[in-house]
């Protein structure tokens, strides 16, 4: 692959696919993607993207054929314990921990059984897509078991006589409902990960990595700020201080019309929530807007 261009694994198509590049296009990186193709060059910097099935990304990147990786956890902890056992490479680092790609993984058993803790679970056979990951955590709990590996549709192994449990990842449940799961036990909570890979990247590369990290970060912050502007009495300007949640140095301005209020403006690192703003109302403050920011830079 071609040493100058910065190379990054995304999923081609799937639950991280649009978030992915959200948070490229968030810090930039513009992207002209043929739905069909495997690589897509970037319009405004040196970087590559290689469009992949999920599974595939902790691979490449410990592997060291790409630069970095976009990945959910539970992917790249079941890829990095397989190698582990396999004594293949198995190094990256973590650069960041995104939020989007929620989700858990959770043994769920179906409703007729009784389930009185992992216990049960002794001698079963659980049908999972993550064994590695669910045999370090029954290892770690004391409980022997034996893992049934599916790729697909492991929800209807129960059903289909072929396990008498599953571990698999949920995020709201309704498919173990469909399916007449429940959830019993989580045994590993998964967001987005943005790795690199372990070998050292040219100075050029890193420093790239590094401008991209510092604007992920101004996008991160952005996300969780506000700015809010009000009109509040210049008597009562140390109360309404203290109760905006982390303003820090607000900026006062005169009000043409008024000589006893003034406009406060401040960038508020936490959400205003409706009692603070009943509250601000309570000492005479008016005009009250909470406005998102997109991007931040310190
Ligand atoms: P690919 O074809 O790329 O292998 P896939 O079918 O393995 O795709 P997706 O269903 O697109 O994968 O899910 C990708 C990742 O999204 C999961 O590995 C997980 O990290 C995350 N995710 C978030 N919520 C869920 C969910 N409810 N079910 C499954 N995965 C979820
Ligand atoms: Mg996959």
């Amino acid at each position: 692959m071609s040493n100058e261009r910065l190379t990054i694994a995304v999923q081609k198509s799937g639950r991280l696919s649009k978030e992915s590049m959200k948070l490229l296009e968030a810090c930039g990186v513009k992207f002209n993607i043929h739905e069909a193709r495997l690589m897509a060059h970037s319009t405004s910097h040196p970087v590559d993207l290689l469009r992949v099935r999920d599974d595939d990304i902790p691979g490449l990147v410990m592997d060291g054929v790409v630069d970095l990786g976009l990945i959910g956890e539970n992917v790249l902890e079941e890829e990095r314990l397989e190698r582990v056992i396999k004594q293949q490479p198995s190094g990256f680092s973590s650069l960041r921990r995104l939020d989007f790609g929620f989700c858990r993984l959770s043994v769920a058993v179906p409703k007729e059984e009784k389930y009185e803790g992992l216990q049960s679970l002794a001698g079963k056979k659980i049908a999972t897509t993550y064994p590695r990951l669910l045999e370090s955590y029954l290892e770690k709990q004391g409980i022997k078991a034996r893992t049934v590996m599916l790729t697909g549709s492991v929800e209807v192994a129960p059903r289909a006589g072929l396990a008498d449990a599953i571990c698999d990842l949920v995020s709201t449940g309704a498919t173990l409902e469909a399916n007449g799961l429940v959830e019993e036990e989580v045994i590993f909570r998964s967001q987005v990960q943005l790795i690199q890979r372990e070998e050292a990247l040219s100075t050029e590369k890193q420093e790239l990595v590094n401008k991209l990290l510092a604007r992920l970060d101004g996008v991160q912050l952005a996300k969780e700020s506000k700015y809010i502007m009000l009109h509040a009495p210049k008597d009562k300007l140390k109360e309404v201080e203290a109760i905006l949640p982390g303003a820090e140095r607000p900026t006062i301005l005169p009000l043409s019309h008024s000589d006893t209020q003034v406009a406060v403006h401040v960038v508020s690192t936490e959400n205003l929530f409706w009692e603070t703003m009943e509250q601000l109302k309570a000492l005479g403050c008016s005009s009250i807007l909470v406005m998102p920011i997109e991007k931040m830079m310190g």
